[in-house]
């Protein structure tokens, strides 16, 4: 146990150690059912139990309304990229989207295999660094699609974007639990587990039951309609058992602390105590725009490839892992997810500190 480091990364990401506690006192039989989850039939009472816990739990935390269904999905966030574009779209239709950096371009590239994908606004100008305006859509567009939070450039969206009768899908993989999300602003939201909501091997969707109705192209494969998750309790073939579990875990966990409310205010003092000590300092600096900086990704970066490297170790020497940013971005990104405790960001601040004064 003393061997635990505090883990910035932006996913898989640390885990509050209540929940793996948890799940280790029940890891050899759960109760009731004389086996682990990892070994227990998808089609029994006790799994039942546990897939039906886990979605009334993030219904509760989330306020999510009975007219919008819950799924629970394999394929992480980036199998979402494809399955949006197929099941709200048909061949050769208009889908927008905006892009705020990496993962929005890859969920456009699916639209482009399927039909007319288009940038309605984009920041790849200011490498990222802002949220852009959205002033106009087509109007024969299927969907507007957005990335709520941008796990590599540190950015997020505080406003939902303008897309009058045409729906609205989000990617909100790295911050949902942890900043409130209205669902009823949204038609439909994703994510990948591995960031707040435990372990990979899950995504979860949140949809307005009504877009379950739309003609699906006949092409589209069983495993990618969300009529069929949906018709099947998210249970057509053999779900990610353990990762469904964990999740429940967790969602009990953010209950038991408050809700996302509470969450929210943790994430909002944490990323403070960096962005404050960063905007303060003359050796680290965020490149965001600071009205559309991120509560769950603060990136920064240092003057030189050699200062960057020397901090990474030094962090490492301090228990502290997973700072490098993204490949593609460079530089420093600390995720600051639920799980990561304040004293672990405290920790990281008087590390950063510990560093300037080396400089
Ligand atoms: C991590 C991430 C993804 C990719 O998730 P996978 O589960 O690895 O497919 C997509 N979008 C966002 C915003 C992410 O943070």
């Amino acid at each position: 146990m003393e061997d635990r480091v505090y883990n910035f990364s932006a996913g898989p990401s640390q885990m509050p150690l209540e929940v793996l506690k948890k799940a280790q006192e029940e890891m050899l039989c759960y109760p009731g059912a004389g086996c682990s989850v990892m070994e227990m039939s998808h089609r029994s009472d006790a799994f039942d139990s546990i897939i039906d816990g886990a979605e009334e739990c993030l219904r509760d935390i989330m306020k999510i309304p009975d007219d919008y269904a819950v799924l629970f999905m394999q394929g992480g966030a980036t199998t979402q990229f494809s399955m949006v574009a197929m099941n709200l779209a048909k061949q050769g239709d208009t889908m927008c989207y905006i892009q705020t950096g990496q993962f929005s371009t890859k969920a456009k590239e699916e639209g482009d295999r399927w039909g007319n994908a288009v940038y309605v606004a984009s920041s790849k100008d200011g490498n990222y660094s802002y949220i852009p305006e959205v002033t106009k859509l087509p109007e024969d567009a299927k969907f507007l699609h957005m990335t709520g939070n941008n796990t590599i450039y540190g950015t997020t969206f505080y406003k939902v974007p303008e897309h009058g009768d045409i729906p609205l899908a989000a990617d909100w993989s790295s911050a949902i639990l942890g900043r409130w999300i209205d669902v009823k602003d949204y038609d439909l939201i994703y994510a990948g587990a591995q960031k707040n909501m435990g372990p990979a091997g899950l995504a979860v969707v949140i949809m307005k039951k009504k877009l379950l109705e739309l003609t699906v192209d006949p092409v589209v494969p069983i495993m990618l309609r969300y009529k069929v998750a949906a018709d099947n309790r998210s249970m057509y073939n053999t779900p990610p058992t353990f990762s469904i579990y964990m999740a429940k875990l967790m969602f009990e966990w953010v209950k038991g602390h408050g809700g996302v409310e509470a969450m929210e205010e943790m994430n909002k003092e944490k990323a403070a105590l960096l962005y404050d000590f960063i905007d303060g300092s003359k050796l680290y600096k965020n490149p965001v725009k600071p009205c559309d900086r991120s509560i769950m990704n603060v990136t920064f970066t240092l003057p030189t490839e050699e200062d960057t490297k020397a901090f990474i170790k030094l962090c490492e020497e301090r228990g502290i892992i997973n700072i490098k940013g993204h490949r593609s971005v460079g530089g420093c990104r600390a995720s600051i997810y639920n799980g990561m405790p304040e004293e672990g960001v405290r920790h990281l601040v008087e590390t950063m500190k510990e560093f300037e004064l080396t400089r």
